[in-house]
């Protein structure tokens, strides 16, 4: 059958989106392919569509529990059935369940972290698994922006499965990153599919203002003027909920805060009011937007500085998922890099808390080796933040198989030094980004190691290149309609039956 016909019988698309095809068809050919596609342009699909015309099972790892859970909801609402979720979220019984009858499954979507227990990977070895995908494989590398040590193991763990047909799926890696997927994944012979990160329907603005209350002022004209809905991204809560409270105040009533702080319900009904137009503005922190599958989002603005050119260029990139024009805003006044730096600080163990840590650090009897056993009653006691403690409890139980304790410590530090030297360059790296006097499109994709002699830049381009705001400015006011009200409650409903008939 014709790929398109597929498409359309399964998913209803009449078309391919960019890059859709061509990673389908290296797939189908046999080949092994690293793909990196822009965000918005429907990843998933790539190996969604496979699993209609490969025997066998489809394999996904992906990094974060919620974003697993959209996929797993995605292919559900494309009526496909046959589709689970292995990961923390399911108890012990319903785990052993799902693994007695894996063969039942076309999709299973698993955590790096499950792929390590023995017993799953003995049962996933029973299985015929017809591809192997690596979702977010930017994650693999000690250089991307959302390291994940446990992405560190997927080639020993493909090696086990018998090095199956494998797709690294990816929308924002640098080059070194690039190298570091396939390396670490062991593919020798692969095919490589770019299309590029640029996208024409997305102006870059960056505007300095000389401090906080300046900037507050400006922000709060930007969302007047501007065509909504739109979101504004914050570094911190508190931010986030105090400008939503100013903007009510001002007038902008269908303004909601929407960050990790919420209950998990609240958390849906913002996410499902904003896509179904009931919100006009979102202020967020970064746990807004994965899995937000918003078309028509007019503007981005950023009330605070990103920790690196990936993560802003995703966030951006929910802006303008229908092609029309749309503008990204990054607001900057001086010293605005601190707040990005001590958080980068704050995520990994500092000095201090890593030699508290191997004072309390329980030896074995008879040897100089960490029994990890002993040391995890003392998180409570440690003051580490959950970041602080994962990394480093990633780090022992990669690591002290091999090491004395002495050694086990310098390697620590080591690790979280170089790894906090990556992340204040990514800092400084935007930061000159927002300094810089020349086009920002092509600074963008220099970074991601494109080449820009033969784009055509868009006539509202950049503020360097020239823009006009208007372009961008709403026609009339959005108004609400009653009958237009859609009933979260049921939505919720349906979540919850959902996730009960899955168990
Ligand atoms: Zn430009």
């Amino acid at each position: 059958m014709e790929l398109e016909k597929i498409l359309f019988k399964h998913f209803g698309y009449q078309n391919f989106k960019t890059g859709q095809k061509e990673v389908i068809l290296s797939i189908l050919q046999g080949c092994h392919t690293i793909a990196m596609l822009p965000t918005g342009t429907g990843k998933s699909l790539c190996y969604q569509l496979p699993g209609y015309c490969l025997e066998g099972q489809i394999l996904i790892i992906s990094p974060l529990l919620s974003l697993m859970q959209d996929q797993v909801e995605q292919l559900m609402k494309f009526g496909e059935k046959r589709v689970v979720a292995i990961n923390s979220f399911l108890s012990n019984e319903e785990k052993w369940n799902v693994l007695k009858n894996l063969t039942r499954y076309k999709y299973i979507f698993i955590s790096p972290e499950m792929l390590s227990a023995p017993a799953i990977m003995n049962k996933l070895q029973t299985l015929q698994i017809s591809l192997f995908v690596v979702d977010e494989a930017h994650c693999i590398s000690q250089w991307g922006f959302d390291f994940r040590p446990d992405y560190l193991k997927l080639g020993e763990y493909r090696e086990k499965l018998g090095n199956p047909l494998t797709l690294a799926l990816t929308a924002t890696a640098t080059k070194k990153v690039r190298e570091d997927i396939v390396q670490s994944l062991n593919l020798h012979k692969f095919n490589r599919i770019e299309s590029t990160i640029d996208r024409p329907n997305i102006a870059f603005y960056v505007e300095e203002v000389s401090d906080y209350r300046n900037k507050q002022d400006r922000l709060m004209e930007y969302v007047k003027l501007l065509q909504k809905p739109g979101i504004i991204y914050f570094s911190s809560k508190k931010a986030a909920e105090q400008m939503a409270a100013l903007l009510i105040e001002k007038g902008i009533s269908k303004t909601m805060a929407y960050h990790a702080g919420l209950e998990q319900e609240q958390r849906i009904l913002i996410q499902q009011q904003f896509i179904h137009d009931q919100l006009d503005v979102i202020c967020a922190t970064s746990a807004f937007g994965m899995g937000v599958n918003k078309e028509n989002v007019r503007f981005v603005i950023h009330f605070h500085m990103p920790m690196q050119m990936e993560s802003y260029l995703q966030e951006i990139g929910r802006a303008g998922r229908d092609g029309k024009p749309s503008i990204a805003i990054l607001m900057y006044s001086p010293g605005d890099e601190q707040l990005p730096l001590q958080l980068a600080e704050g995520e990994l163990p500092s000095r201090q808390q890593i030699d508290w840590l191997f004072n309390h650090f329980p030896r074995a009897e008879d040897t100089n080796l960490v029994d990890v056993s002993t040391y995890l009653p003392l998180r409570d006691t440690s003051g580490f933040s959950e970041t602080q403690w994962r990394i480093t409890e990633d780090f022992i139980s990669n690591h002290h198989r091999y090491s004395s304790l002495e050694y086990l410590k310098q390697e620590i530090i080591d690790f979280a030094d170089e790894r906090l030297t990556v992340k204040r360059n990514n800092i400084l790296k935007l930061k000159k980004w927002i300094e810089a006097k020349s086009c920002r499109r092509e600074l963008i994709l220099h970074h991601f190691d494109e080449k820009t002699e033969n784009i055509a830049k868009p006539i509202d381009c950049c503020d360097i290149c020239g823009i006009q705001l208007d372009h961008f400015k709403a026609l009339e006011p959005v108004t609400f309609k009653p009958e237009d009200e859609w009933s979260w409650r049921d939505y919720l409903a349906k979540i919850l039956l959902n996730s009960e008939l899955r168990q």
